[in-house]
């Protein structure tokens, strides 16, 4: 049956009946479905609530176009990506008692590629915070939360316990509530790097370089506290405040004229969310500080590291906050080092499962993908053909070096913070540590 302006209903379909584009045929059936569709058959109420949430409403945004899909690293290793859930809300799932709600490690792959700037960013956290209030968090988070409310750090250790690390520096590290001055630098040193064995060789380095330097530094010891930023993201923005008034009210306590980090979520943190809550700060991290010093960490070095290496961007120090030449540029300038890229670098770096609360959250991540994405980045730095893996988080020394294990190259890769490899190149030719 023709209709008006050429248009026939087929079995229910609208279609032109003649339609030629650049020469080629696509009336009649090529071309069905001109007409908008609408899609009645589910409510809204789902998609609505999430709307209404603060920082929710973009989910809302999407028209399904799935360039998302290839760059969320939980694709990569499960069934995962923006365009899923929001068919998954779109079909009134609230995601409060679905895993997927805690697999997003708000790396922001996604966001960089979506033409609609849906922010799951924002999107995550906010259900999230929805999820903590109603009690439907994964125990293992809730351990996290516990241990930052109750002692200021993720792993549980006493809050006393936080400058125990200082004692293997081999060098004075000033405690600014004790010298009583100011300072240049406020070295901000961060959860793992103070407390995990592993993030013990960051601080050690970090403490000798800068001393190395001449830098006039101090840190805040028993009075630093957890930076609050994956508490936040992981749906916790009250525990995030909390920590983040203790710290603020620790440092303008002090005079220093700039903040240096360890720590990617630190740098996040308090550069983006601290300064609405009284803490605004010249904060940099580490990798950003050294490079003026470059000069002089060369005239420095003793050794050549000799190290075929690939780099691992932070999530938070690249996408997020646009810095990948700092980490590259130290890298660079180490005798010995040859720096070789993964296919996955700088803006499109892959994630290694830590961010947006993934860090206390690997039995449930296990549990429903295929590996975790530590294991999936550790697979692609071998198959790079690199040594070793050079890191600048403190998350991620220990957790790389175990999914080197976990996936069976013991002894093919080494994971080093590039701190570490800067001390290493600093000390006497054969008294380096390997
Ligand atoms: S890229 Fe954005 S608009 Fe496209 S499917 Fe993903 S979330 Fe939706
Ligand atoms: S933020 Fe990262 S993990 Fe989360 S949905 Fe986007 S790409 Fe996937």
């Amino acid at each position: 049956m023709s209709g008006d302006r050429g248009l026939s209903k087929v079995d229910g379909f609208v279609q032109r009946d003649e339609v030629v584009i650049d020469g080629v045929d696509i009336s009649g059936h090529w071309n069905r479905m001109l007409q908008p569709r609408e899609l009645t058959d589910y409510s809204t109420d789902t998609m609505d609530w999430v709307r209404a949430l603060e920082g929710g409403d973009s989910l809302g945004w999407c028209y399904q176009c799935a360039k998302c899909v290839p760059v969320c690293p939980v694709e990569a290793v499960g069934d995962y990506g923006p365009r899923k859930i929001v068919r998954k809300v779109q079909l009134g799932n609230d995601l409060m008692d679905d895993p997927d709600l805690w697999l997003c490690t708000t790396c922001a792959a996604c966001l960089r590629v979506c033409p609609k700037v849906v922010d799951m960013i924002q999107i995550m956290p906010a259900i999230r915070e929805q999820a903590v209030l109603e009690g439907k968090v994964p125990a293992e988070l809730a351990t996290a939360f516990e241990n930052m409310q109750r002692q200021g750090n993720p792993l549980g250790d006493s809050a006393r316990k936080r400058i125990n690390w200082i004692k293997g520096a081999d060098v004075e590290v000033p405690i600014i509530g004790k010298i009583q001055r100011p300072v240049d630098v406020l070295w901000y040193v961060s959860d793992y790097t103070s407390y995990h064995p592993r993030g013990h060789d960051a601080a050690h380095a970090m403490a000798r370089v800068l001393t190395a330097l001449g830098v006039d530094f101090a840190i805040l010891g028993v009075e630093e506290r957890s930076d609050g930023d994956s508490a936040r993201l992981a749906g916790e923005p009250g525990l995030f405040e909390m920590l983040a008034e203790k710290n603020i009210e620790a440092m303008n306590k002090y005079e220093f004229d700039r903040l240096v980090v360890m720590d990617p979520h630190a740098y996040n943190a308090f550069k983006h969310h601290y300064p609405a809550l009284g803490g605004d700060y010249n904060v940099m991290h580490y990798t950003q500080f050294l490079v003026p010093y470059l000069d002089q960490l060369k005239a420095l070095f003793q050794t050549s590291v000799d190290l075929n290496l690939t780099f691992h961007d932070p999530c938070y120090l690249g996408r997020h906050n646009g810095e990948y030449e700092a980490p590259r540029k130290l890298l660079e300038a180490i005798p010995g080092v040859s720096l070789r890229e993964m296919p996955h670098y700088k803006a499109t770096g892959f994630c290694c499962g830590g961010g947006g609360g993934g860090m206390w959250l690997d039995g449930l991540v296990a549990e429903h993908t295929s590996e975790r994405l530590s294991e999936r980045r550790v697979r692609e730095a071998v198959d790079s053909g690199a040594e070793a893996l050079a890191v600048c988080c403190p998350y991620e020394p220990s957790r790389f070096e175990d999914a080197v294990k976990s996936t069976g190259n013991d002894g093919k890769l080494d994971v080093a913070d590039i701190i570490e490899l800067i001390d290493r190149a600093m000390q006497p030719a054969g008294e380096a540590a390997a």
